[in-house]
C-alpha cells in the first residue's frame, strides 16, 4: 500500500516512473526515471541507472529522490546514477534527495561519453539544507551528461571486457548459469595448464554499486593474463576461474546491495537460497572436482568505505605459523608479500563484518573448502591508479609465491 501512494505523489508530481514494482515482504523498490520538462531530459533508463523521482522547481532548478532497493534498508551505499541533457546550453541545479533517513555518499562522477569519467569540482557542489543530500550545479547542453555515484561499469562492459580479454589463445568463456531475472553469469579461464592443474578462484561484484572493487579485479586478471615471464610460467602450472559479474541484476537495476530478491548474495554461501550463489558454487564445484581437490587460492573483490583486507580470523590472530593450518599460514605469507609490493600503502587486516555476524560469505565458505581465501576491499574513492597497482601486487604476490609454496610442499 505504501509504495503504491508513494508512486501516485510521484505521479501527480509530473513524473513518469517504468517499471514501478512493490515487492513482498521487502517492499521492492526497483524504479526506473524518464523526465522531459522545462526543456530538459533526465532519465535513469539504462544499465546501472537509480533515480526514483524527478520534479521540476521550474527555471533550472531539480529534485531527484534517490531510495533504496528495500524497505528498511540496512545498508548505506546510496548508489545514483542519471543522463541529463538540455534543448539549449543552460546551467541547472539537480538536488539528489535521499529517502528512507540515508545520505549522500558517492562524490559525482560525471562523463560525456560514458567511458571517460571525472570527479564533478567540488564548487560545483553544496550541501542540501536536510543536512542529508546535496544539489549539484551542472553545465548541460543537447548532448547527454551522465552523472553517476562511480565510473559506470555494468553488464555490457563485463562482457566487453570478457570478450576482449578471450582473444587471448589461453583464455575461454562460458555462460555457467542465469541470475534470477535470466541474465547470463559468465566465467572466464584463464590456462595453459592440463586440466587437472591446481585452481585459482576470484570472484567479484556481489555487491552492486562496489565498481572500485572490479577496477581491482581487473587489474589482477589482466595481470595473470599479461606477458611477463612469471604470469607464462604461472599459467602453465594454474587453473585461474574467474566470475567478475556475480550479481548482474543487481548492478543494472542500480541496487545499493542486494540482487532482485532484496537478499544479499555474499550472506547467502550457507542456505544456498539465491540462484546466483547456486550458479557460482556449482561451477566452484565443477572446476574443483576437475582439479582433483587441489584449490589453494580464492580472492573476492569488494569496495567498501576504506581499504581493507579480510582474510579468516586466525590469519590475523597472535598464533605463531606453525600453528597455522596450510591455508592461513599462506594467506599470511600472501599479505606480507603483497605489502612488500605496494610500498607506502598500508593496508589494514582485518575481521570481516560477514565473520562477526556469523554469516556465511564466499571468503568463508572457500576457506572452508581448504583454500588460502581473502576478501579485498577498495575504499569508494580510492586513487584509479593506486588501485590498479593493488591489483597487480596481488596478482603478482600469488604468481611469485604459489609455485614456491608447492615445490616446497612436494619437497617435504
Ligand atoms: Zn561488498
Amino acid at each position: 500500500m505504501r509504495v503504491s501512494r508513494y508512486l501516485g505523489i510521484w505521479v501527480v508530481a509530473g513524473v513518469l516512473i517504468a517499471d514501478g514494482r512493490a515487492g513482498s515482504p521487502s517492499e521492492k523498490i526497483n524504479r526506473i526515471v524518464d523526465f522531459d520538462e522545462d526543456g530538459v531530459t533526465i532519465t535513469s533508463n539504462f544499465e546501472g541507472g537509480r533515480l526514483n523521482a524527478v520534479t521540476s522547481g521550474g527555471e533550472g532548478v531539480f529534485t531527484a529522490t534517490i531510495a533504496p532497493e528495500v524497505r528498511p534498508m540496512s545498508n548505506d551505499q546510496s548508489w545514483y546514477a542519471f543522463k541529463i541533457s538540455s534543448q539549449s546550453k543552460r546551467r541547472v541545479s539537480v538536488a539528489l534527495t535521499y529517502t528512507d533517513g540515508k545520505s549522500h555518499l558517492f562524490a559525482p562522477r560525471i562523463s560525456h561519453d560514458r567511458r571517460t569519467w571525472e570527479l564533478l569540482p567540488e564548487t560545483s557542489i553544496s550541501k542540501a539544507s536536510d543536512g542529508r543530500g546535496v544539489v549539484l550545479r551542472l553545465d548541460v547542453g543537447p548532448e547527454p551528461l551522465w552523472v553517476s555515484a562511480q565510473e559506470l561499469f555494468t553488464e555490457s562492459d563485463f562482457n566487453e571486457w570478457i570478450d576482449g580479454l578471450a582473444k587471448k589463445p589461453f583464455i575461454a568463456t562460458a555462460q555457467i548459469g542465469e541470475s534470477t531475472q535470466g541474465r547470463p553469469i559468465r566465467k572466464m579461464e584463464i590456462t595453459e595448464a592440463p586440466p587437472d592443474a591446481p585452481l585459482v578462484v576470484v570472484l567479484g561484484r556481489q555487491h552492486p554499486p562496489e565498481v572500485t572493487g572490479t577496477l581491482g579485479l581487473q587489474a589482477f586478471v589482466e595481470t595473470i593474463a599479461g606477458d611477463s615471464a612469471l604470469a607464462q610460467s604461472f599459467r602453465k602450472q594454474y587453473r585461474v576461474l574467474v566470475m567478475p559479474l556475480a550479481n548482474p541484476d543487481g548492478v543494472n537495476a542500480g541496487h545499493w546491495r542486494f540482487n532482485v530478491n532484496g537478499v544479499d548474495i555474499n550472506r547467502d554461501w550457507g542456505s544456498f537460497e539465491q540462484k546466483e550463489d547456486v550458479v557460482l558454487r556449482d561451477e566452484i564445484l565443477r572446476a574443483r572436482s576437475v582439479a582433483k581437490e587441489q584449490m589453494p587460492f580464492f580472492i573476492d573483490y569488494h569496495s567498501t568505505r576504506k581499504d581493507v583486507f579480510y582474510p579468516r580470523p586466525d590469519v590475523k590472530s597472535k598464533k605463531p605459523d606453525s600453528e597455522l593450518e596450510e591455508p592461513d599460514r599462506f594467506m599470511r605469507k600472501w599479505l606480507a608479500r603483497v605489502k612488500t609490493l605496494t610500498p607506502g600503502r598500508t593496508v589494514p587486516i582485518e575481521v570481516s563484518p560477514a565473520t562477526r555476524d556469523k554469516k556465511l560469505n564466499a571468503t568463508t565458505w572457500m576457506r572452508d573448502l581448504g583454500a588460502a581465501s581473502v576478501t579485498h576491499e577498495f575504499a569508494h574513492d580510492t586513487d584509479r591508479e593506486v588501485i590498479r597497482k593493488a591489483g597487480e601486487a596481488d596478482a603478482v604476490a600469488l604468481m611469485e609465491l604459489l609455485p614456491r609454496e608447492s615445490a616446497s610442499r612436494l619437497g617435504d
